[in-house]
């Protein structure tokens, strides 16, 4: 089949290289020229642009996305003509941190307490609900920790107000989080529905460092609750394709945070840690073929390369290590690349993760 995709990322490019080998072509639609470094026909246009989506749904027989900042209209035109996966109801819901953990409290899936914010009087209200520490996010276009301030005395109010430009926002209560984890699934246009094992994932500044999966130390309740909460959403949403749930764990219970709709960077530890990766379960999944076992293969980690290029040779060098680099320039939290890493028990992952990590480190 013909695939046509909305982003040309490094997301993208994994899927392409993903879907190759089950025979697809892949048609990717994006502004910037230089994207996906040859992989995949492109067409160079904003996805807002109509006559670029009326040639890519020309020349494709179904569509996704690698991001979610897609306009839901240009998915909502294209879903008019082709099949979309996931839905553009799916798109729409996460581009909005409202309507998402709305959505989530309807489903019975638990999150830290919240209210909207429109204007910079609803803002002192909303602090006198949720109390202090909380932290203060834009509605729409937020990621990797960007559009987001932390409010901890009331005088933090204007500046956080001021720093996300007065736009509509949402103030959550500041969780205290043991340690953050993260679901996949993947559900079939059948209703097939697989999800891999919890991930635990470590940040910094708000972007992805570090991923180990299988979470270390995860009872099979707190597994089980992950793929209850994850499934719940799924169903509801009648679900094509790869979804990630990012949860912080508090006292052995879980809190959802946010739901990418598409295959997530703490998956891409799945390419070689898992029978089948996330990229060729959403490839299946949307092309209507039977999905791939979720089972880890040992204990994976996944580092990523942020605003840093090492020297390949070096990382490749160490045992169990697989590096992918997304060729792009390094520049500071722009994610270049990542590693991969397999151990067969996690002290030998541990020493493989510590050795990458210093080479990383001493890297430019
Ligand atoms: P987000 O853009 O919502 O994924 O947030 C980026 C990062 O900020 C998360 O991965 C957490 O490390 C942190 N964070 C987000 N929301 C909260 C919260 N309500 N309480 C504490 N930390 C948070």
């Amino acid at each position: 089949m013909n695939i046509g995709v909305l982003g040309g990322g490094q997301l993208g490019r994994m899927l392409a290289l993903a879907g190759y080998p089950l025979g697809h072509g892949f048609v990717f639609l994006d502004p910037a020229p230089e994207a996906l470094l040859g992989i995949g026909a492109h067409v160079v246009a904003p996805p807002d642009d109509a006559r670029a989506l009326a040639e890519l749904a020309s020349r494709v027989d179904l569509v996704t996305y690698e991001f979610e900042n897609v306009p839901v209209t240009a998915a909502r035109t294209l879903a008019a003509r082709l099949p979309v996966y996931p839905s553009p109801e799916a798109l729409e819901v996460s581009q909005d941190r409202f309507l998402e953990k709305t959505l989530f409290t309807r489903l019975g899936i638990p999150t830290a307490p919240f209210v909207a914010v429109d204007s910079r009087e609803a803002l002192d209200r909303a602090v006198t609900e949720i109390g202090l520490p909380s932290v203060l996010k834009t509605r729409r276009l937020g990621y990797d920790g960007k559009g987001q301030a932390v409010l901890r005395h009331p005088g933090d109010a204007d500046g956080a107000w001021a720093s996300l430009g007065a736009a509509p926002c949402i103030l959550e209560g500041f969780v205290r989080f043991a340690r953050e984890l993260s679901v996949l699934a993947v559900r079939g246009r059948d209703g097939a529905t697989l999800c891999y094992p919890l991930v635990e994932n470590r940040h910094q500044g708000g972007i992805l460092r570090r991923s180990l999966a299988p979470a270390p130390g995860t009872t099979p309740v707190l597994s089980a609750d992950a793929e209850r909460l994850v499934r719940v959403l799924l169903e509801h949403l009648g679900y094509v394709g790869v979804l990630a749930l990012e949860l912080f764990e508090v006292e052995g219970r879980l809190l959802a945070n946010e739901m990418a709709p598409r295959v997530h960077n703490s998956g891409h530890w799945t390419i070689e840690g898992a029978e089948t990766s996330q990229f060729e379960n959403h490839v299946r999944a949307v092309t209507g073929a039977p999905l791939g076992s979720t089972a880890p293969i040992g204990c994976v980690a996944m580092l990523n390369l942020i605003g840093r290029w090492p020297d390949p040779s070096a990382i490749l060098a160490v045992p169990g290590a697989h590096l992918h680099l997304y060729g792009k320039a390094p520049r500071p939290g722009r994610k270049t690349g990542h590693v991969t890493v397999r151990g067969d028990d996690p002290l030998v992952l541990r020493e493989r993760v510590a050795t990458l990590e210093r080479l990383i480190e001493a890297s430019g």
